[in-house]
Formats: structure tokens, sequence, C-alpha cells
């Protein structure tokens, strides 16, 4: 066919040539990656051991946080000859990223761009990124999406994005996509029409892959149901979901209404790829660029099958290091090796973030990041926490530091939450010392009384 001719042209010349104008080493990385994931798990741990050595040696040569760190603790990497010594290391929280972003920069810091995120717990971090996290970062990407018998070039909806996100960054991107055949849908309004309208885009694409939240297109999968409209015989191979937690319910929807499975990604643009799930359904750390150790509430290292919070180093990361980075989400490791034969180790379950929906006084339901983009985007936000009381009551509870500008912030949410939720709604701000988790241990940044 000749869509599978353009398919391999993207694959195998566009992508790659893409890449290397971007002076990325993706393919190589990828290359390697296909060959590395059927390793024994012994020597995917022999290689996460080389790997670690060679990393925390170039960075004490060249990130002066690092330096720092290891003369005053007397820590040589040198001598580094057990994945376990990696815990005698401080964890790296957002607060010491970001009272350190410039002593966390290498001195021959290669292609670092600036990068604004939520993080997995709803706190706000920027951070920077070089050339070859970026390389690695798109490989493992790249690999899982292979997994599933698509590719890169394989016509693909993604229902993504905030405003921001869609406008400053990416006018190239828009390009790019058009090349890799990448149909972007801003997720965050739900309304009927906008509902109708990405069904009638998806039927007309007729892509091989989505990607999304799981919230969103489980939202979408559930319009088209109640409508009546078949989405199943597309052809959709494959549904990637990724950045909130997946239930079952969620996957249950997907699967039934565009016919095909639910791959679940984990990770983040701060802690990287962390792990993506096979065909056969294991959640597969993406282990020769990410260890991952699982702690407790006092950072201790838990065994596996216990759960505890994900702590990720990224071995890929010599030019903003991330070592020992608590990613605020909680999960399992598995003893077990899944049946596809690949070696690399697996999550037995994620707990990421959760997203509810809000709705506005016209009846609108919207997804939690229509409220949360413009919170991320403002300076001296240490965290926060949107509750939708009622039609007519939101709160925002914020956690802020010196660099928070009252006035002109509040004035900022104020329009954004109206604009989205409706002229007539009343939004209180509030300046709590410390927001408290949910029971669950888990941070729930935008939480919704108003049934939907
Ligand atoms: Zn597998």
């Amino acid at each position: 066919m000749i869509s599978d001719i353009y398919t391999s042209f993207c694959s195998t010349i566009l992508f790659p040539l893409h890449e290397a104008l971007k002076k990325h080493t993706t393919v190589k990385v990828r290359q390697d990656m296909e060959h590395s994931q059927w390793l024994a798990p012994e020597q995917i741990r022999q290689l996460q051991l080389t790997r670690l050595k060679a990393f925390l040696i170039d960075v004490d040569r060249h990130v002066p946080y690092y330096r720092q760190l290891f003369a005053s603790r007397g820590f040589d990497p040198q001598e580094l000859s057990d994945l376990r010594q990696l815990a005698e290391l401080p964890l790296l929280d957002k607060a010491t990223i970001r009272a350190n972003s410039e002593a966390l920069k290498a001195d021959d810091a290669n292609g670092l761009s600036r990068f604004n995120t939520g993080g997995s717990s709803g706190e706000p971090l920027i951070f920077f990124i070089g050339n070859k996290r970026v390389s690695h970062d798109v490989a493992a990407k790249w690999r899982a999406t292979r997994w599933w018998d698509v590719d890169i070039g394989d016509p693909e909806a993604v229902i993504w994005g905030s405003p921001i996100e869609l406008g400053s960054q990416d006018k190239i991107r828009l390009l790019r996509d058009k090349f890799f055949r990448t149909h972007l849908m801003p997720a965050f309004e739900m309304s009927a029409e906008k509902l109708d309208g990405f069904i009638g885009d998806i039927q007309r694409i007729r892509p091989k892959m989505l990607f999304g939240y799981p919230s969103a297109l489980a939202h979408i999968a559930e319009h088209a149901e109640k409508n009546g409209v078949v989405l199943s015989e597309l052809g959709i191979k494959v549904a990637f979901v990724t950045s909130e937690r997946l239930y079952e319910h969620q996957r249950a929807k997907i699967q039934g209404v565009f016919g095909c499975p639910v791959a679940n990604g984990y990770g983040g643009r701060d802690a990287g790829f962390i792990a993506h799930q096979c065909p056969r359904g294991g959640m597969h750390i993406t282990a020769e660029d990410i260890i991952v150790e699982i702690v407790d509430n006092d950072g201790k290292v838990l065994p596996v099958g216990e759960l505890g919070e994900i702590v990720v180093t990224h071995l890929a990361t010599r030019d903003f290091p991330f070592i020992r980075y608590r990613t605020g989400d909680m999960g399992i490791l598995s003893a077990e090796t899944c049946d596809c034969g690949r070696g690399l180790p697996l999550l037995a379950e994620v707990q990421g973030r959760t997203t509810d929906f809000v709705v506005a006084q016209d009846g609108t339901v919207l997804h939690g990041l229509a409220l949360i983009y413009v919170l991320r985007d403002l300076d001296g936000v240490d965290a926060f926490k949107i509750t939708q009381e009622s039609l007519d009551k939101t709160s925002v509870q914020i956690v802020r530091t010196s660099a928070y500008q009252q006035a002109s912030a509040e004035e900022k949410i104020i329009a954004v939450f109206k604009a989205r939720l409706g002229q007539a709604v009343n939004i209180n701000i509030e300046y709590p010392e410390f927001i408290a988790k949910e029971k669950s241990g888990k941070f729930r940044y935008v939480i919704s009384h108003v049934k939907q």
C-alpha cells in the first residue's frame, strides 16, 4: 500500500534526517535499544552499572552541584561496584532543583533548553534538557511505539495540550507534524460540539494510532458510543495513553469503542520516558537509561514488591542531571519477567496523578488542564490545588514564594477561570503554608465536586 511506503519513508529516511539536522543521535540509540531489550535481566543490570558509573564520573567532572556534593560526602564514583550504592546519594526533589538550577548545569552542557512542567505531583518545576537526553527520550518512545506494529509516519491522532503548549513552543512542530502525519487536537474543552468535531476528525484521518490522556480518550469514546457512532472499523491499531493514571473502566471503554488495545505509558518531561506497556501487558522500564527505585516516606529504599514513591535516575541527563529524582508518583517494582521475552524489568503498578474534569456554568465539560496551565506558568507558585466546590464557586490554593506577584497573578487567574467556567463564577484564592496530600498519599491538583 502507498500508505505503508510513506510510513517506511518517514521511519527510515525523513525522521532520521530530521533528527540528524537537530544534532540528535536518536536513530543509533533506538537501534541499540532494540538489541538490548532482549538481553537477560542480569545482563541489563550489568549494563546499568557500567552506564551509571560512567555517568556519575562525567557528572563529577562537569556539574558543580554534584562535584561539591560528592566531595562533601566522600563519594567517589570511580569506586562504584554495585547498583545499590546509588542509595548513598541523597534524593533530589523539586525544591532542590529550583534552588540550584544554575549549579546543576554541566559546564560543557550541549543544547540546553528550558522546560516548565507540573511534573507528576502538581508542583510546578522549571528545569533544563540537553541534546543527549532528547535523543534518548525520543528513541525510547520510538522503540515502544514499534512494539505495537506501528511506526513514526503512520497517521496519528494526538489529543493533547494546553493553549500555551500549542501556541508558543510549536510553530515548527506543526510543520513537522504534517510531514509525519500527526494530527493534533487540543483536548481541554470537551463540549458536545467539540467532541463531535474530534470524532469527525478521527473518521476522516483514519489514524493507525491514537495518543492522549486516558480521561480525554475515554470521554470521546463515551460520547461516540452514546451517539451510536461506530469507530471500531477504522483500522486503529493501538491507543497510547499517558500522563495520568489509567483506570480499568477507561481502558475498557477506549478498547471497546475504538476496537484496539490500550498501551499505557508512564513518564513525564521531567522524569523521562520511564516505562511503557508491551502487547503482552508488561509495563517495561526503559532500563538502559533509567534506574527506578521505590522508597518509603523516610526515603529508604524498599524491596521489590512493595508500594512506595517512584524515584528515578536518568543516565542520559549529564547536561542537567536527574539523580534519584522524586516523581511524587507511587508504584511497585515487579519480580516477574514478561512473556514477550524482553529482559527489561517491569513496574507492577503505577499510581500516577489523577485529573478531574470540571464543568462550566453552561454545562461544558472541561479537562482539568483548561485551568491548570495558567497556574503552571506563573512565577512564584510552589504548589497549587484547584477545587470546584459548585457550579458557582471554585477555590484555588497556592503555596507562594517571594517571586509571586499577587495583584497581576490574581488578575490572570480570575480572567482565565471566568473565561472557562463562566463570568458569574466566584473565584476564591487562598494562600496556605502547604497543601495536604489526599489520604491515598497522592496529590490531586484538580478536584471537582460538581456532578458531571
Ligand atoms: Zn513484554
